[in-house]
């Protein structure tokens, strides 16, 4: 099988030439899988023998609809996708003033083992390809009728640990004959895989750069964040300084709220002294809580926001949606494996779980 969905409308007229089809099918194509094109007979200006073709390489392999969680406070969806090998991800779509914006995995499950996410507990399971990371942003527009118009690749799985198919997709969906979302419109959020972050710099895309820092100091983040130990926060930091040189775009730095071990005035005002002086933004993230996890959320993020402000660091608190749909990334993944398993182990089953399975 050849995997259609992951290519440039360029590549796809070179393989529509290799099957004897004029080149300028390849555009065409690519403009029918943007727009979440679901069986052959929709490709209407294609000539059957090429749509039979496509459809024999797998071009209409098309994430499923495992579960779908709309927040009754603020519209939030969350998606659980059924992808063609029977693994599940999750995608997020978020409604803003200034637009939808949807939040995608990047890997199905994670290898960074971060203490307090819930999206690492059973490890990686594989990389997302190119189309399976596009399939999120357009078949999330095509299932809700929202535009979308902002992305972050912040849900389940380290974009940069998936490199080629992560700059992969950023080619597709920035593509003018597809999506056609500018990078400035991208994040791109990464746990601070230096070597990903200096490879990233040089590609001179304009899509803002969130790096998961969450303690300021190498004790704090070794414990929270098992990557820490192969390069410590001054070599994460020079990293940051480096694509800002490079990219001139300002890093957002994201700090998960934790009480009793990231929280105190003194790493705040460590946390400032490392700051001082760069582009950067501080997001606090209230933790949320992860059932297997003993970390509980902060009281304190609004003192550590104020200490930081006045050190003159620009620190956000995020605004969290879709609290009642369990909207934070990795945890309708687990609670669906969970699920599969006890049904699977005899012990009962909880069949709203799957009210859209085959
Ligand atoms: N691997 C990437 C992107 C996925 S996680 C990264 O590490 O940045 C997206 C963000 O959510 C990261 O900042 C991550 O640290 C944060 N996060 C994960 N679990 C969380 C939790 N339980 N509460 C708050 N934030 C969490």
């Amino acid at each position: 099988m050849t995997d259609l969905k992951s290519m440039t409308p360029e590549e796809l007229s070179a393989w529509c030439v290799s099957q004897g089809q004029p080149a300028f099918r390849g555009k065409q194509l690519f403009q029918w899988f943007s727009r979440g094109v679901s069986s052959v007979e929709e490709m209407t200006n294609l000539p059957k023998a090429l749509r039979e073709t496509v459809l024999r390489e797998g071009g209409f392999s098309a994430p499923k609809v495992a579960r779908k969680q709309v927040s009754k406070l603020d519209g939030t969806i969350k998606y659980l996708w059924r992808l063609a090998d029977g693994n599940c991800i999750e995608t997020v779509l978020m409604r803003y003033r200034h637009g939808n914006s949807v939040c995608i995995s990047s890997q199905v499950g994670c290898a960074m083992g971060c203490a307090f996410c819930a999206s690492t507990l059973g490890g990686r399971v594989r990389n997302l390809t190119a189309a399976e990371l596009l399939d999120q942003v357009i078949f999330t527009q095509k299932d809700s009728g929202a535009s979308i118009s902002n992305i972050v690749l912040m849900g389940i799985g380290e974009p940069l640990d998936n490199y080629e198919n992560v700059k992969r997709f950023l080619t597709l969906v920035n593509h003018p004959d597809g999506m056609n979302i500018g990078m400035r419109h991208i994040s791109l959020s990464t746990c601070g895989l230096i070597k990903g972050i200096d490879r990233l710099a040089e590609e001179g895309l304009q899509l803002t750069l969130s790096v998961s820092l969450h303690a300021p100091d190498d004790e704090t983040r070794t414990r929270l964040m098992p990557v820490n130990r192969a390069c410590g926060v001054d070599a994460l930091l020079a990293a940051c300084r480096r694509y800002f040189e490079k990219t001139g775009r300002r890093i957002s730095y994201e700090y998960a709220m934790i009480d009793g071990v990231n929280d105190s005035p003194r790493q705040a005002a460590l946390l400032a002294d490392r700051l001082e002086g760069t582009v950067a933004h501080v997001n606090l993230i209230p933790l949320n809580h992860v059932e297997e996890s003993p970390l509980k959320p902060s009281p304190r993020v609004a003192a550590f926001q104020k200490q930081l402000e006045k050190r003159g660091i620009t620190a956000t608190v995020r605004r969290r949606l879709g609290s009642d749909i369990d909207a934070s990334c990795g945890q309708l993944r687990r609670k669906a494996m969970k699920a599969q398993q006890t049904a699977s182990e005899g012990k009962g089953d909880d069949p709203a779980w799957f009210p859209y399975g085959d």
